[in-house]
């Protein structure tokens, strides 16, 4: 029994990774503890470390090596990565509420999500100027404004506001990088201008008089300039000014001042600090709730005014990871004593840097050096993820459970060991799918609305029925996601065959658990597919919920076509000299065979899950209004073993282009490193049907036509005069990747019908 597996009695919450989370994490996944189930709610799936992000603008490191891939880091702590971001908790409930899904649910919830920028009380800064916090989001904007002033003719001039270490760093690392833009470009260098405003009389205030110093010398060598006693007030497209009534007119304003809390935190009821970061005690338990937890830039300890640097949170982490294990297992907290005086290494954008701890004031090249070895050490913990083989070893649970919850947890593990298959208990059944909205419709005389033995629903004069029925277990650790992506999974049988969905019973299995968990997940899952039944107008009518070992989500859907059958695409149709045309990209298999095991980037997972849970009701339509001669979808078989169901019964011979083939970014190199589905065999059986085989071999795409898809797009065969206008439709529907992969052929003498370009 893998430890995730285990019933689930605890769930710790992480929302936001920061700094202490990633710590977190690791820890969690070096020495998971049973029973407790990690969920981490993060808005990006790649977050910066704060230390090596001047490097990065200066140009010294490329993204990855400053962004932690939080999707794979999840993976190894075994915990359920869900990409939305927090817009409210409700401390009653324990529950956060997220932007794009149900609640969810938390025994334990720990808040690390930085600070964000105070602008709303200067005029025209935010419309105007670009902040740097919170600089999970600054990747994008920096390189919007790289692109601005790469186009910009003639001089750019920049205002930094902010003259604290940030803003000095920042500013440095800009002047750098973009002095080698402008020469790269052929262009002056001295056309950059900058400037750094700041209130105070002095930069880097909290830093000593030595590396105060040592800052204004740069900056005077660089030709930035420098303004003291500036505090701005005012920001407009043409520049800014300040209190004292100077303007200055430039093109871009960059924000680095002094950050606050998140505006939605005010609402929590949580006792906030006067800049709205959320207050803690020493054992980073929050004032006001002692199940909540929070930790870097927005926790504001009691007894420790800290500055807000990534250094704390950082070290925050591995006391947070101990306090929240201690909780599940209901021991007592232990404190965190920040250290009071901490190293901090500045850099001055061209790989020299200052150390600054309390008096004390170093520079150097080698300072730089020192400060890259620490932070590539630091990320590589990340990064090189320590392998932990085989199953875990099953040790009692630590968690500490009373009452009711523990007399549930009893029974659950003893129904464990006397297997499975029971139906699950009818008030978990009821709270779960009770806030279950599925859509109405008139043909559906008996469905959820009003529960019977079985559903029923009328065939619409003129109409014919369409059955189909899919089944899987879930493949990602996210409930709501997964149910999205089984519900248009299904779904795509029955556009494939050119019909609209009507109905659909669900058929579920779940692990068992305490009851709390059990109707979460269900109630997580069930949202997620009837949000996609609704937009398909399919009323969910019924369904059946087991007892399993594993999570897992079918449905039985009807569809509806005109009874004379002239809507119906077929796969067995295709006519010679029709072009072939794919929908959405390939890769699904190999990816998600590479995350299992921690070797897919955390992008490409989020790019092939928006394809998943694109619908194909939309590009099913498009093919039949541009004449399509045969359709199917994309599941099991992969691109091949597909092709090869149409061709068949349609006797005809197909030509695939493979260099024109759409493919998820990152699905080449994982199936290149050898990390295929498990159903891939199976496919790769096929190959007997291609003509060209060997020759086409070493084709980066060619192991990516034997890959299973899970709700994959529609391949099509289209009149070749209706097929540049169809793709044209396509796009503008949304499917930006649907391409013409290749051609239908007469049947020829050979037997193999499969023939691959490039020979
Ligand atoms: C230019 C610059 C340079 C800096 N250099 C240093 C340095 O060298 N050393 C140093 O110690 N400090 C440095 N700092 C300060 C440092 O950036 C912050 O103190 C640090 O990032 C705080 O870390 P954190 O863990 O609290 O949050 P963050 O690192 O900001 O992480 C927050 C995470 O939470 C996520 N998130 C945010 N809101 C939500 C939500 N509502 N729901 C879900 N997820 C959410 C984000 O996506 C992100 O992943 C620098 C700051 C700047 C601006």
């Amino acid at each position: 029994m893998r430890l995730r597996d285990r019933p689930v009695l605890r769930d710790i919450v992480l929302v936001g990774g920061g700094h202490s989370h990633v710590g977190v994490l690791r820890r969690f996944g070096m020495h998971p503890v049973p029973g407790v189930r990690l969920t981490l709610i993060g808005r990006d799936t790649h977050t910066p470390y704060s230390g090596m992000l001047p490097g990065y603008i200066a140009g010294h490191y490329d993204y990855d090596e400053v962004h932690i891939d939080l999707s794979r880091l999840a993976q190894f702590a075994g915990a359920r990565f869900l990409r939305d971001e927090a817009v409210g908790l409700d401390l009653d409930a324990r529950s956060v509420r997220c932007r794009d899904r149900p609640p969810v649910r938390y025994d334990r919830l720990s808040i690390n999500i930085g600070s964000t920028p105070q602008m709303d009380n200067v005029a025209g800064a935010l419309e105007h100027a670009v902040p740097v916090k919170p600089i999970s989001g600054f990747d994008a904007r920096w390189r919007s404004l790289l692109d601005r002033v790469r186009d910009h003719a003639g001089g750019t001039r920049i205002a930094v506001v902010g003259g604290g270490a940030g803003g000095v760093e920042m500013a440095l690392a800009m002047h750098y990088r973009l002095r080698g833009e402008l020469r790269g470009l052929g262009r002056n260098p001295d056309d950059l201008r900058l400037h750094v405003l700041t209130k105070g009389a002095e930069v880097l205030p909290t830093h000593n008089a030595r590396v105060r110093r040592a800052f204004e010398r740069v900056l005077a060598e660089r030709g930035i300039d420098l303004r003291r006693g500036a505090e701005v007030v005012e920001v407009s497209a043409a520049g800014l000014r300040t209190a004292n009534g100077e303007t200055l007119e430039v093109d871009e304003v960059i924000w680095v001042t002094n950050a606050g809390g998140a505006p939605w935190l005010r609402e929590t009821g949580l006792a906030l600090d006067a800049d709205g970061f959320i207050q803690v005690t020493d054992t980073l338990q929050t004032v006001t709730d002692p199940y909540v937890f929070a930790a870097g830039d927005v926790a504001s300890m009691l007894n420790y005014p800290l500055e807000k640097a990534g250094v704390f949170a950082v070290r925050q982490g591995p006391k947070l990871a101990e306090n929240l294990r201690r909780a599940a297992e209901g021991r007592k907290l232990k404190a965190y004593h920040p250290q009071s005086r901490w190293l901090a290494l500045i850099s001055t954008g061209d790989q020299f840097a200052v150390a600054s701890r309390g008096a004390v004031s170093l520079r150097g090249a080698w300072v730089w050096r020192w400060k890259d070895w620490i932070d590539r050490r630091f990320m590589s913990r990340f990064s090189d993820l320590p392998a932990m083989e085989g199953d875990e070893p099953v040790a009692p649970t630590t968690v500490r459970l009373e009452g009711e919850e523990a007399a549930q947890a009893l029974s659950t593990i003893a129904m464990r060991c006397g297997g499975c298959g029971a139906k699950t208990g009818a008030s978990v059944l009821s709270r779960a799918l009770g806030a279950l909205r599925p859509v109405e419709r008139d043909d559906v005389l008996i469905g959820l609305h009003a529960p019977d033995d079985a559903a029923v629903v009328r065939v619409p004069r003129g109409k014919a029925m369409v059955h189909t029925v899919d089944f899987f277990r879930a493949f990602v650790d996210d409930p709501y996601l997964f149910g999205k992506i089984a519900a248009n999974h299904a779904l795509g049988d029955i556009f494939a065959m050119g019909a609209e969905a009507q109905s659909a019973t669900a058929i579920v299995t779940v692990p068992p658990g305490l009851e709390a968990k059990v109707e979460d997940v269900l109630h997580q899952m069930m949202s997620g597919a009837v949000e996609v039944l609704n937009e398909a107008d399919c009323a969910l009518v019924g369904g059946h919920t087991g007892e399993g070992v594993e999570l897992a989500l079918g449905f039985a859907i009807n569809g509806l076509v005109d009874e004379d059958g002239a809507s119906i695409m077929r796969k067995g149709s295709m006519r010679p000299g029709d072009t072939l045309i794919l929908t959405k990209p390939i890769g699904t298999g190999t990816l998600f065979a590479a995350h299992a095991r921690w070797q897919a980037r955390g992008r490409w997972i989020d790019a092939a899950l928006v394809s998943m849970c694109q619908s194909n009701r939309l590009a099913a339509r498009c093919l039949r209004e541009h004449a399509a001669t045969a359709c199917t979808d994309l599941t099991g078989f992969g691109l091949l073993g597909h092709l090869v169901e149409m061709t068949r019964p349609s006797g005809v011979h197909a030509e695939l282009n493979l260099s024109a083939l759409p493919v998820l970014e990152g699905a080449e190199q994982t199936s290149a490193a050898g990390l295929l589905s498990s159903l891939q065999p199976a496919n790769v059986r096929l190959r007997r049907a291609l003509r060209n085989q060997q020759e086409a071999a070493n084709h980066p795409r060619y192991p990516l036509i034997f890959d299973p898809q899970t709700a994959g797009g529609l391949l099509a065969s289209v009149p070749a005069a209706r097929a540049g206008a169809c793709l044209d439709t396509l796009r503008a529907l949304g499917y930006q990747h649907a391409a013409a992969i290749g051609r239908v052929l007469d049947l020829g003498n050979e037997l193999a019908p499969i023939v691959l370009l490039p020979a």
